[in-house]
């Protein structure tokens, strides 16, 4: 993680501002709408308060980015949630300060015109390259080719001068469907094949868009990625778990659980557990940033967490019921763990004693760094 902190490139080597200023005002969009916007990005970007005016000013002052978006083995779903919107936010501004100079599913030109876009782009070199979709290895890459090369030439080729590389949507982080066993094509995802670059792992099926206008906006405010975990993903969006954040963790923690489709406790907003939910093992900011503009997410509208930004999702079992090793109730609450050893009564009185001493020195540090560990010991599963 170090290593690509280390290795982030700055986006300014670009030529021509973004001018966002006058896009702003020609879209409609009024300062405080900007402001409002910056402060929210601050938030899901786990930012202090007042961090929303050192994006603002990052944002104003950014160049203009190149972007090469390739799409192999894919559903164009995360294109999708990259354009779908009821009507033009300010996120979708954002992200047209962008110079998207190749996109085939979206882009005007197509045929000899489209590679050509795209090659001046690599010359030019310091872009970003955005991947959807898992990448075929086997028989020479036969199952997925555009304009005669396969997509991991193209890949390679993309990569090579690339600022950095996002990898957005559970394909091309970690395979996806297309990797599911047998995996007849050999997909891999993004990571497996690029190791020489920043790789940022958006993964959700598909992708929240948020997550993706967050990586961007930290990067062009800080000249680097964000801090992420050991699968690559970023951790303002990944590093707490779906089950802790839950709007139903209430209901989990009560006992009240939905039995089947339609029962009482799901018209209620009971639990959906063991109704295969995945929201115990699963991190991702589902339940605080939501998906269609903040309206809602699967939970909220009845279905588990069926955890789509776990690599190999599809081999879970979406209605599978998850084997919870450990309950994780409120710290304030006792443990639900057995004891793994008889412990007499002595024991108890000495352990009692120490751990009163001990705990004055070791505190709430001590205890948030214990509770991190469980947490990474136990995704997925
Ligand atoms: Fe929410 Fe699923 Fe956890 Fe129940 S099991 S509290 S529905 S995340």
């Amino acid at each position: 993680m170090t290593e690509q902190r280390a290795s982030a490139t700055s986006f300014g080597a670009n030529e021509g501002a973004s001018d966002l200023a006058a896009i702003l005002k020609r879209r409609g969009i009024s300062r405080r709408e900007f402001l409002r916007f910056c402060a929210v990005i601050g938030g899901t970007l786990a930012l202090p308060a007042g961090f929303g005016s050192q994006i603002a000013e990052a944002l104003e002052k950014a160049k203009k980015l190149p972007v090469v978006w390739l799409e192999f083995q894919d559903c164009a779903g995360c294109t999708e949630s990259f354009l779908r919107a009821s009507h033009p936010t300010t996120a979708e501004i954002v992200l047209d300060v962008l110079s998207v100079d190749y996109h085939e599913t979206i882009m005007a030109a197509s045929g000899h015109l489209a590679e050509e876009a795209k090659h001046h782009t690599m010359e030019a070199g310091g872009y970003l390259l955005v991947v959807e979709g898992a990448i075929p290895l086997a028989d020479g890459g036969v199952y997925c080719c555009v304009s005669g090369q396969t997509a991991e030439d193209l890949l390679m080729e993309a990569a090579a001068s690339a600022a950095a590389v996002i990898a957005v949507g559970s394909c091309a982080t970690f395979g996806g469907l297309p990797k599911a066993a047998p995996n007849p094509t050999g997909a891999v995802g993004v990571m497996d094949l690029i190791k020489d670059k920043p790789v940022v792992n958006l993964p959700g099926c598909p992708l929240n868009v948020v997550n993706l206008t967050a990586t961007i906006v930290h990067y062009l405010t800080f000249n680097e990625l964000p801090e992420m975990d050991d699968l690559h993903r970023p951790l303002f969006a990944h590093g707490a778990r779906i089950h802790d954040n839950c709007e139903r963790r209430g209901h989990f923690d009560a006992g009240e659980f939905v039995m089947e489709w339609g029962d009482e406790g799901h018209r209620k907003g009971w639990c959906l557990y063991k109704m295969g939910c995945k929201g115990p093992i699963a991190f991702f900011n589902c339940p605080t940033v939501r998906w269609n503009e903040g309206t809602s997410w699967p939970v909220a509208s009845g279905h588990g967490c069926i955890g789509c930004a776990l690599p190999d999702f599809w081999e879970l079992g979406a209605y599978k019921t998850v084997d919870i090793q450990k309950f994780t109730p409120p710290a304030t609450y006792p443990s639900v763990e057995e004891a793994e050893e008889d412990i007499s009564v002595v024991d108890v009185g000495i352990v009692g004693g120490l751990a009163g001493l001990a705990g004055l020195a070791i505190g709430a540090a001590g205890m948030a760094a214990a509770r991190r560990s469980q947490s990474g010991e136990k995704e997925g599963g």
